[in-house]
């Protein structure tokens, strides 16, 4: 293959302000970079998508959770797919796809490592015959690995059992739910508006959902529309979602905290209950999720929802920004339970139509 047209200067997006609550679109700003020339060893990819996740928000506080912080002027961290357009590695040729945390900009460079944690300069190969390069970043990247290993192995789901995930209709949620249909499951969905629980029930097939902006009362209403009690709780919010969900708790139940995303803007902290009591006259299991310490395993998850989206059982919606300027923008409007499915952002180089 011919070696693209490469420019001299490309854009990426960094850090201006640190936010206080929601970001804002000025808190971001674009910067014109001189496009970097790979070592030996190293690849340049051209980004053809850039991933928005919820984890980002953590990275921009000067305390950033179990990350690394970002500093003001700092190209702001996150995941992109692209193809390679040049390569002093014998293990990449021009042309193939890679998916990694190479930072929200339209070139960068990568070691070709496996190091593929934040801040890792590391990329995983895509293979494009198990699913578009979109997929990559969505069903196929880190929310597919965090819902079927946090489903599968950290609360060990069985066939049959009663699923209750929160942030149902996001990246992470959809499919927790559509995995937990897979094992025979009755699933229950919390989203925030009436139009997104409609849609995780009629497209996606959860059993049933709650809107937690239209429900006064949401243990009430599980208790209500979900009177078998739960057995594996996929925690995607924290803060009073998470608290409404602990009374529906059945004997031996599974608790996966994989997010908190309710608590990331707030600049006061969510007063929480004590569910201690509950916890322990239940003998139920709480677990901590960092979907980092299944990498080595995620091309088992990766075979196994391929094989599902081959055989058409499993969907994954997606939720399309178009232009790396418009990135911010992608980003706060997925902070604020905009998307359905996985939020994207794709650049005009992208050729990938209506994934
Ligand atoms: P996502 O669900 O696609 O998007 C974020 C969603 O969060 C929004 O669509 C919105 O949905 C919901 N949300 C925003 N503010 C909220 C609030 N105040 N209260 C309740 N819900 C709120 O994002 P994702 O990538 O799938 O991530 C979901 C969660 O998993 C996040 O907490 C993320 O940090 C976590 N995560 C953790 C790991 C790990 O390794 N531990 C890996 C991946 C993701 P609604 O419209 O329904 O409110």
């Amino acid at each position: 293959m011919n070696t693209p047209k490469i420019p001299d200067f490309y854009k990426k997006v960094i850090l201006v302000n640190r936010p206080v609550g929601l970001p804002k679109e000025s808190d971001f700003s674009l910067a014109d970079t001189p496009v970097p020339i790979p070592k030996d060893g190293e690849i340049l990819v051209r980004a053809h998508y850039l991933s928005a996740d919820p984890f980002q928000r953590m990275r921009l506080d000067e305390k950033s959770g179990y990350g690394k912080t970002l500093n003001i002027g700092d190209t702001v961290l996150g995941r992109i797919v692209g193809d390679v357009v040049i390569s002093n590695n014998p293990d990449f040729k021009i042309g193939d796809f890679v998916e990694g945390m190479l930072g929200w900009q339209e070139y960068a460079i990568s070691d070709c490592s496996n190091k593929r944690a934040e801040y890792a300069p590391g990329i995983t190969k895509i293979d494009p015959t198990i699913g578009s390069i979109s997929s990559w970043l969505g069903i196929l990247g880190f929310p597919g690995i965090t819902a079927y290993f946090s489903l599968l192995k950290t609360a060990k789901l069985s066939n049959n059992e009663n699923v209750l995930v929160s942030a149902a209709a996001g990246a992470v949620g959809s499919i927790v739910g559509q995995i937990a249909k897979i094992m025979n499951c009755k699933v229950i969905g919390i989203t925030s508006t009436q139009e997104k629980s409609q849609y995780i029930k009629q497209k996606l097939g959860f059993d049933e959902s709650i809107s937690y902006k239209e429900t006064k009362d949401i243990t009430k209403q599980i208790k209500k529309i979900f009177p078998q009690g739960i057995d594996v709780f996929i925690d995607n919010t924290g803060g009073h979602i998470a608290d409404s969900v602990f009374p529906c708790l059945n004997q031996n139940a599974r608790v996966v905290l994989v997010g908190n995303i309710s608590q990331n803007n707030i600049t006061t902290k969510t007063k929480r209950t004590d569910f201690q009591n509950i916890f322990m006259s239940k003998r139920i299991e709480l677990n901590g999720f960092i979907v980092y310490d299944f990498e080595n395993l995620a091309d088992e998850a990766r075979n196994k929802i391929g094989n599902w989206l081959n055989n058409k059982k499993i969907q994954f919606p997606q939720t399309i920004e178009e232009g790396i300027e418009n990135a911010p923008k992608a980003f706060i409007s997925m902070l604020n339970g905009k998307n359905i499915g996985k939020q994207l952002i794709r650049l005009k180089i992208s050729k990938e139509k209506n994934t």
